[in-house]
């Protein structure tokens, strides 16, 4: 029925689409993959895929969209990797651009005293680490896994266990190239178009198109200590993770992770992880109770190896782990950063990776992470995850509070990430209802307790929910949208956010 309805009030879209002067190609028919992404839960048809080969090919389509009109409701979504969760890169009956076809720019490390790459926005964080690797440079901030573009993790924020101290992805950026709403191509930086730049990074895709990035480089390790360990108490472990982000840190990477009962966790750790005292872990029973782990890494390079360790044993003396948990292992630099691409190759050939993600990621004031645990760890996931918890604190000082990100009031706030992937059609505790239904659970705790918790990679379907997560920062994310992105404006009382958010 809506198909129709549009098409009978909009017809000449598609043929308009078709008559623009453009270097790549737009798709009508081979639309499907557009309609899907990572969370494998919403699938909303575009009616048309743009293939880029310049930036000027996206401005012209968005200033056709702009011309057009608000009132046509044509959505544009740039897609990168389409590892969304919740169809944010997707355009209900709209136009997906596709990133990663935008492949004119070639990248360009810059070496010297601040050195930094150039790249487009489709880029994969994983080939900008191969080019910057070959000058013995490395972007400084990173997220878990590297198949994700430049454009989709700069609209969230981007976050690993270097954002301590280095700051999210977003905090590590010079310069970007944008089209905006109205089909301009603007650089910006914090000198030049400062508001658009600061608009763009962590704003959901809402600002414009980011089609070129200026991305922060440092020298790179050769090598990684890679370090686990794991604690009984929460209260132990945060205080253990707290202090490590705190001050001067030995260690570069810091992350943490929730393990619900499991047996025999630690041997599976021995295929790729050295125990200090082989005999004692070997002896270590979980006991299906609910474990901290604590993640670290330490960056050196072959030359400097002795004194790494020494600084390694020095701090992890101050550590209070279970003494006989003590995991080391030593890898290469690229090996570390690409580690989940490893997980997804067993999960793929297992037919585990397309499967629906319901994931829910949270950032947690520190003040109230103790009062979540409780809740969350003690009452709503006892006895099952359906995937791996990550947790984990950052500074607030490392974020730049003029971007779009929307973080807790505290100067130190947790990621807390359910990473679970449900069995299809299991009605089970691993099934995704079941897995929604705890989601909510702590969604509501959080809520009634009042814990000022913030979602990351959000999506809301009501303009209300948008209201709230946004705060007092609503009325700046209304001035900014109306400006870059005028035609979305709708008369008061409307709904700007729909389902999926998209550009439009
Ligand atoms: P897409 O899903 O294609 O797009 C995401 C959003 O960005 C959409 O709203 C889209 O319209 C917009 N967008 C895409 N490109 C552009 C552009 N060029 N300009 C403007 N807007 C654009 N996140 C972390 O922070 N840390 C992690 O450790 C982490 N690990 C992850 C691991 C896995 C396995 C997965 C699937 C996701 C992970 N994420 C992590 C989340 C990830 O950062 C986001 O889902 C990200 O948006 C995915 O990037 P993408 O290129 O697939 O973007």
């Amino acid at each position: 029925c809506i198909t129709i309805k549009i098409n009978l009030c909009f017809p000449s879209i598609p043929y308009s689409l078709k008559t623009l002067s453009i270097d790549g190609h737009f798709d009508f028919e081979q639309v499907e993959h557009a309609a899907k992404d990572f969370g494998n839960r919403y699938s909303y048809l575009p009616l048309a895929v743009l293939y880029p080969k310049s930036v000027s090919d996206i401005a012209t389509t968005v200033n056709h969209v702009w011309q057009i009109g608000g009132g046509s409701e044509l959505k544009v979504a740039a897609r990168g990797h389409g590892h969304s969760l919740q169809g944010q890169a997707q355009a209900h009956r709209g136009v997906v651009i596709n990133m990663e076809s935008l492949k004119g720019l070639k990248m360009q490390v810059h070496t010297g005293n601040f050195p930094y790459v150039d790249v487009s926005g489709g880029e994969l964080w994983i080939n900008i680490l191969r080019e910057s690797l070959k000058h013995g440079l490395a972007p400084k901030s990173w997220t878990d896994y590297l198949h994700l573009t430049v454009g989709g993790t700069l609209s969230n924020a981007g976050i690993s266990g270097q954002a301590f101290w280095h700051g999210p992805q977003i905090s590590n950026v010079y310069q970007l190239e944008v089209v905006t709403g109205k089909g301009e191509v603007v650089n910006c930086s914090e000198k030049q178009n400062s508001d658009l730049f600061y608009s763009v990074l962590g704003g959901l895709g809402q600002f414009g198109i980011i089609t070129r990035a200026r991305i922060s480089l440092e020298p790179a390790p050769e090598m990684v200590k890679w370090i686990r360990m794991v604690y009984t108490d929460f209260a132990t472990f945060t205080r253990d993770q707290e202090k490590l982000i705190s001050g001067q840190s030995t260690f570069d990477y810091v992350e943490g992770f929730v393990i619900i009962n499991r047996t025999g966790l630690l041997n599976n750790w021995r295929s790729s992880f050295n125990p200090q005292d082989p005999l004692q872990a070997s002896q270590f029973k979980s006991d299906g109770r609910t474990l901290f782990c604590l993640e670290l890494a330490k960056y050196f390079n072959h030359e400097d190896m002795v004194l790494a360790n020494q600084e390694i044993k020095t701090s992890l003396s101050q550590l209070n782990h279970i003494p006989s948990t003590l995991f080391i292992s030593e890898v290469p630099y690229m090996e570390f950063l690409d580690r989940v691409h490893i997980s997804e190759i067993k999960l793929r050939s297992r037919g585990l990776w397309e499967v629906p993600h319901p994931w829910l990621n949270l950032f947690i004031p520190k003040s109230k992470i103790h009062s979540f645990a409780q809740e969350v760890f003690g009452n709503i996931l006892t006895d099952t995850s359906s995937g791996p918890i990550l947790i984990y604190p950052v500074n607030k000082s490392k974020w730049d509070n003029r971007t779009s990100v929307v973080i807790p009031e505290e100067d130190v706030f947790y990621l807390v990430a359910f990473l679970s992937s449900a069995v299809p059609s299991s009605t089970g505790n691993d099934g995704l209802e079941q897995i929604l239904i705890r989601n909510k659970r702590i969604l509501d705790f959080c809520e009634i307790a009042g814990l000022g918790v913030k979602q990351y990679l959000p999506h809301f379907s009501t303009q209300g929910e948008w209201k709230s997560h946004f705060g007092p920062h609503w009325e700046a994310f209304i001035r900014r949208k109306s400006t870059y992105d005028p035609s979305a404006i709708l008369a008061p009382g409307q709904r700007i956010f729909q389902k999926p958010i998209a550009y439009s």
